[in-house]
């Protein structure tokens, strides 16, 4: 069989002593945290090159990690082979009368398959194997062990009143370096591990505010493109917005409002559908779609850069059908949820700001695309203009900061949402994990 080094597991005591040793004095870069409930575990992620070392802290006196520390003291706790079937490794093993602590495979974090062989067999050491275990047909395993497989989970959270659920359209691909701009390949590699053909994986998450009526902030690409559009943007839509909207309790009737952040393709595809007769009419029947007026001009009048992600079959039915609203400025489109123009991806892209019962949110579209977007100077090629992306995101992050904003990542392959810190100037996501598959 072939197995590859996926990461070493080192069980940690004191992890403020442990950043000192690996982030600071070895200058590694500590991922953001992952915490296993089932195994009352918190993991930190340290890629290191082909492979990557994960930190394990206990979250409870009586887990594993706990256990072991208890007898063993901070050390080498495992090390994890990947391999492409663990059903298979477990049978061969056997058959050579290798002792095994699990018989079968498990589920571990991020959907993968995953089973530990006995020490007794191994030298002394504690084997995982584990089998990145795509959960939906399409969903290719991640190529670079540092990173978590894709996600298609629907994640909910409360602010105040409202109730805001990450939902999902699939997954695409976009060229990695137009993804970064300026930031040289072997820096974003690493934390966006480029295919064959050099494109990232990326999702389409749009977000669900239910409050005293229910939006929806973007929609996806939907499924109006042909067989090589969906070939070159390597669109996985496998799993769409509307298994989404069901595992959410939803379907498209209970959208009132659909409201655009801008119109790219990957951002509002899903606003229309051709039905049956080849005609193209609203996704959603009974929606208002409100875009802004600024980004309604461009997007209807493309010039030579723009009209690679302008389609007019995305919006101009939904003006046709009635049901375009125009805004002007900044402004409240229901209780507690208020859009910003930031400009620099299109001259009119808009971030939505989401404030209840003292709570923020901000769903912030290709303002920081994803997790990697995080540094100012990591704008994408793809922007128009880079330089007011970076100050619009320097003044969101700040305040996002100060105020404890959970943001919504709405490209990020991984993390739908979280919080972000800001620690030596260098800025991190805790992602949060309040998900349902
Ligand atoms: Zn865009
Ligand atoms: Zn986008």
């Amino acid at each position: 069989m072939k197995a590859i080094l996926d990461h070493v597991g080192i069980a940690v005591s004191d992890f403020e002593a442990a950043l000192r040793f690996y982030r600071d004095a070895l200058g590694l870069e500590v991922h953001a945290s992952e915490d296993v409930a089932s195994q009352r575990v918190r993991a930190h992620f340290i890629p290191t090159g082909e492979s990557s070392l994960e930190l394990l802290e206990a979250t409870a006196s009586d887990s594993p990690i706990a256990k072991f520390l208890g007898r063993r003291g901070p050390g080498l706790h495992h090390i994890t082979l990947r391999v492409d079937d663990v059903s298979a490794a477990l049978e061969q093993l056997k058959a050579r009368g290798v002792r095994l602590i699990d018989d079968r495979p498990r589920p571990g974090a991020e959907g993968a398959l995953v089973a530990f062989i006995h020490p007794s067999s191994t030298q002394g050491v504690l084997v995982e194997l584990k089998q990145f275990a795509p959960k939906h047909p399409g969903t290719e395993a991640p190529k670079h062990p540092g990173i978590q497989a894709p996600k298609h989970d629907i994640v909910r959270h409360s602010i105040g009143d409202l109730e805001l659920i990450s939902v999902n359209d699939g997954f695409f691909r976009l060229d990695g370096g137009a993804m970064f701009g300026v930031i040289p390949k072997p820096l974003w590699a690493p934390k966006a591990p480029p295919d064959e053909r050099n494109r990232i994986l990326l999702a389409m998450r749009p977000l669900v505010v239910r409050g005293t009526r229910t939006m929806i902030i973007d929609a996806g690409a939907g499924d109006k493109e042909n067989q090589k559009f969906r070939d070159i943007y390597g669109l996985d839509r496998s799993r769409h917005l509307d298994h989404s909207l069901a595992e959410a309790g939803l379907t498209v009737e209970d959208i009132e409002i659909v409201l655009a952040s801008h119109l790219h393709f990957d951002h509002a595809g899903g606003f229309t559908v051709r039905d049956a007769s080849g005609r193209i009419r609203p996704r959603f029947p009974r929606a208002q779609y409100v875009v802004r007026r600024g980004e309604w001009e461009d997007a209807t009048h493309p010039n030579a850069r723009t009209k690679g992600s302008y389609f007019l079959d995305n919006y101009v039915p939904l003006a046709e059908a009635g049901v375009l609203q125009l805004v002007d400025d900044d402004q409240m489109i229901m209780p507690g949820v208020r859009v910003r123009r930031t400009g620099g991806h299109t001259p009119h892209h808009q971030i939505v700001l989401i404030e209840s019962g003292g709570q923020s949110a901000a769903f912030v579209a290709d303002l920081m695309p994803t997790t990697a977007h995080l540094p100012d100077v990591w704008v994408m090629g793809y922007d128009l203009n880079p330089l007011e992306t970076m100050s619009a995101r320097h003044q969101f992050v700040q305040e996002a900061i100060e105020k404890g904003t959970l943001v919504f990542f709405e490209h990020d392959p991984v993390v739908a949402a979280g919080y972000l810190r800001e620690e030596d100037g260098k800025r991190q996501v805790v992602a949060t994990l309040e998900s349902q598959v």
